[in-house]
């Protein structure tokens, strides 16, 4: 991948500056918006490779750019946090990002994650699907289906229950999925693991209210586990 143009939606121009330098000293193409609106447009019209999305922006939120986004482009997004109860936002139920930033931030940590993203979505897409039971995982969509039918997933959450479903019966500590998944120590929270199992059972209930494929080991971790 030479060159990967990064979409930047952030209103504060000296954190625009510093996030600009980081990713174009690393041969990033950054085009720059500074509202909700113009960078949805950017988004739908450039089809960046990535996005990072501040949430305090003068029109829309984060969050609403993000929907509007996901509606036509599964680009991956990183936001850009500023307050812990953002933090609970991006991590819990409802949305479930990419991956995060916290302000403030150094610019090594921000190109860090940045290359991160890129290589899981670069990896994912060399890969071929994998029937386990009720599932197959079609990693190049980032799809898994339960009985045939997708489930609505968050890349974190493809991430853990591909990680389980592709070793069945074998239990994974937090700390394991933790490594796996995500990046940054900071963030390395037991209930971010749970939050994350919490929702993929509930997607997979949906489905098949009776399925429990994910079981809790009490005290070790989680594994999956299902009979036919
Ligand atoms: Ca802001």
């Amino acid at each position: 991948m030479s060159k990967p143009d990064v979409t930047l939606i952030e209103d504060e121009p000296s954190i625009a500056d510093t996030v600009i330098y980081a990713l174009e000293s690393e041969g990033y193409a950054v085009r720059w918006k500074q509202s909700g609106r113009e960078a949805i447009e950017q988004v739908r019209a450039g089809s960046p490779q990535i996005v990072i999305l501040d949430i305090g922006l003068p029109d829309l939120n984060g969050f609403e750019v993000f929907r509007e986004i996901r509606a036509f482009s599964q680009v991956p997004v990183i936001f850009l946090t500023a307050r812990a109860e953002e933090i609970d936002r991006v991590t819990g139920l409802e949305m479930g990002a990419d991956d995060y930033i916290v302000k403030p931030f150094s610019p090594r940590e921000l190109t860090a994650r940045v290359r991160a993203v890129l290589r899981r979505v670069q990896a994912g897409s060399d890969t071929v699907d994998v029937d386990v039971g009720p599932f197959v995982i079609d990693e190049p969509s980032w799809t898994i289906r339960f009985h045939g039918q997708a489930l609505d997933l968050t890349r974190h959450e493809f991430q853990i229950l591909g990680i389980l479903l592709k070793s069945p019966g074998q239990i994974f500590s937090r700390d394991h999925l933790l490594d796996r998944v995500w990046d940054a120590p900071e963030h390395r929270l037991d209930r971010t693991v749970d939050t994350h199992i919490k929702n993929i059972r509930a997607k997979l209930r949906a489905i098949d209210a009776d399925a429990d494929p994910i079981k809790t080991k009490r005290g070790v971790g989680y594994f999956a586990s299902w009979s036919n």
